[in-house]
């Protein structure tokens, strides 16, 4: 088996029929995959791909979502000012 790079039709499942947001573990409604915080600050592709169906790649773009919420989360901190890829 690969290193869990992606999650299978049974972690989707696990996170739809959860009532907590697998990013940031506040309540979400029961059958969607994010929170409507998470989901809201999704780009467009990815907001689309949260629609796909079990099997027809929800887990390959559900774990795209998650790992792209995760990487976009800024630990509280608001005025860093390389949060933006300063190089300097
Ligand atoms: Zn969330």
């Amino acid at each position: 088996m690969a290193q869990g790079a992606h999650m299978n039709d049974a972690g989707v499942r696990k996170i739809l029929d959860s009532q907590w947001c697998p990013v940031c573990a506040e309540r979400k409604e029961r059958g969607r995959s994010l929170c409507r915080t998470c989901f809201d600050r999704l780009p467009l592709n990815l907001k689309r791909g949260t629609y796909l169906k079990l099997g027809a790649g929800l887990n390959r773009m559900l774990q795209r979502a998650i790992d792209w919420l995760k990487a976009a989360r800024v630990p509280h901190v608001h005025s860093d000012d390389h949060v933006l890829g300063g190089s300097a």
